[in-house]
């Protein structure tokens, strides 16, 4: 497998230009200036890349549904507002290669026509925010931040820690100044975005994987992953597993390998006992689930899950699933934007009953009336929040029922 991601990650300061250049960073560029816009755009959907956030739209397929008949300006936004608990992959490419995204940005720029791009970031992540700034400054300062047309202001903005703001429509109304929850939709970002213009928002996994398909071409990058998804993916593993981190992965990688080849097993070599595989907004999966599916966005949908952001959770025999479903309601409750009834009244619920029963407290129907909570959210609401509390609040309580029943007196 070729790293199309990782590559760099262990060179020393390659933040810094010239480490970044000795490196083979911005080397897409002069193959990249002799393609038109529209060949970018055509390699790019040859290559099949699927975006990186979560959803997994088509890249190519994304960026030609810009209008083609437009004079208002066209804008790139890049979502560096990674905050699903789990998830700590785009925190990598920010802190270890940062130069990989700003030569993602050009091929983006380039082939959409954005003069303007803005990177959206999460407010905690200063670190990240600083080396992909001081990257940034240094390659305006060498006058490569522009197409041969023209030149590419990339702005950066922190936010300031809402979760809600990862929703592409949220982002834009944070970056637009006003309070950041999310749009109805349509009209879509690519029709009508920020400042009510054409823009196309890409995750930073997802624009980091194009210096790769650019400078080596779409067949190569199809060599991996599977048909559906070709390439390489990050994924950020945690919980009980001995060696918790960011390894770069081709799709369609078995689970049960990726657990004993990169993550060393699951500590003291305890039974497996559940796997969230794309953060705590997807399903969770049964040990036996989790071991016969691959990593790719198809295999987790075919189980009942999804890839989503690619950041896996392992928990081990000793987890109490009350508990662990407690922690990420917590979390659910506190960053419903409040908009919808469905998602503010649900959410809340549903953390006041999971926080009785992982105390013993859960009264006898407690398991059926989360069910039934949950059941009242999906489709009720202005965007996906809703509908992924309830998925992930029903796999826990289905897959995992006597445990919830226990806590009831
Ligand atoms: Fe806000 Fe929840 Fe409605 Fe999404 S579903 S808009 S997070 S209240």
């Amino acid at each position: 497998m070729d790293k199309v991601l990782t590559k760099n990650f262990n060179v020393n300061d390659m933040h810094r230009f010239d480490v970044a250049i000795e490196n083979g960073a911005y080397s897409s560029l002069e193959k990249l200036f002799s393609m038109k816009p529209e060949e970018v755009i055509e390699e790019v959907s040859k290559s099949g890349l699927r975006g990186r956030g979560g959803a997994g739209f088509p890249t190519g397929k994304k960026w030609n549904f810009i209008p083609k008949d437009h004079d208002n300006p066209v804008y790139l936004v890049v979502n560096a507002d990674e905050s699903e608990p789990g998830t700590f992959k785009d925190r990598a490419i920010l802190e270890k290669d940062p130069h990989l995204l700003v030569e993602g940005i050009l091929i983006t720029a380039h082939a959409i026509g954005a003069r303007t791009v803005y990177v959206y970031f999460r407010g905690e992540y200063y670190r990240p925010w600083k080396r992909f700034f001081e990257a940034l400054e240094e390659t305006k300062a060498k006058k490569i931040l522009k197409t041969p047309q023209y030149e590419v202001v990339v702005h950066t903005h922190r936010g300031a820690g809402a979760y809600i703001c990862g929703e592409e429509t949220a982002l834009l109304n944070s970056l637009e100044g006003f309070r950041g929850i999310p749009r109805i939709k349509p009209p879509f970002p690519a029709v009508e975005g920020l400042f009510d213009c054409p823009t196309i928002i890409n995750n930073v996994e997802t624009l980091a994987s194009l210096p790769f398909i650019i400078k080596e071409g779409a067949n190569a990058y199809r060599k991996m992953g599977t048909r559906d998804c070709p390439g390489t993916k990050l994924i950020s593993a945690c919980g009980h597993i001995n060696r918790p981190g960011v390894y770069e992965v081709e799709m369609g990688t078995p689970l049960a390998s990726f657990l004993s080849n990169q993550c060393d097993g699951t500590i003291e070599e305890r039974e497996l006992k559940a796997v969230i595989a794309g953060g705590p907004s997807v399903p969770v999966l049964t040990a036996k689930e989790a071991l016969g599916i691959k990593l790719d966005h198809e295999s987790l949908l075919e189980a009942g899950s999804m890839l989503g952001s690619g950041g896996l959770i392992v928990m081990d025999e000793t987890t109490s699933m009350p508990h662990a479903l407690l922690d990420i309601a917590r979390f659910f409750a506190h960053e419903s934007c409040g908009q919808c009834t469905p998602c503010r009244e649900g959410t809340g619920w549903i953390h006041k009953i999971c926080s009785r029963i992982a105390r013993g407290e859960g009264k006898e129907g407690d398991a059926d009336l989360l069910l039934s909570v949950a059941k009242n959210m999906p489709g009720r609401t202005i965007c996906v929040f809703g509908d992924a509390v309830a998925a992930a609040v029903t796999s826990f309580v289905t897959k995992f029922r006597s445990e919830f029943e226990a806590g009831t007196i």
